[in-house]
């Protein structure tokens, strides 16, 4: 299992990488599926950012976190079930 530092190396390289896909191998597991969303009221330029791999269902989760343009946002105005459509219940890593 990868570890914390790991998967927040792989978090800057997907981050800086926006809005266009890095490519990056999951850390974990090596397969191409790593997906970023971050969850922010309207307006603000920072949030909390949900990232993990679709196959391994592994990642970490941050908070206060500057929100890139062309990143995937979610509103926390929205209901709870519509703003965490796509986000898996993953195991956060340590
Ligand atoms: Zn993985």
């Amino acid at each position: 299992m990868a570890t914390f530092d790991e998967w927040l190396h792989a978090y800057d390289v997907v981050y800086h990488a926006l809005p266009a896909a890095s490519g990056l191998a999951c850390p974990n597991c090596g397969h191409r599926t790593l997906r970023l969303v971050f969850t922010a009221p309207p307006g603000a330029g920072h949030g909390y950012a949900s990232f993990w791999c679709d196959t391994c269902l592994e990642g970490i989760a941050l908070s206060r976190t500057p929100i890139p343009g062309g990143a995937d946002v979610r509103s926390t105005d929205e209901p709870v079930e519509e703003r965490n459509r796509g986000i898996p219940d993953y195991r956060l890593a340590t």
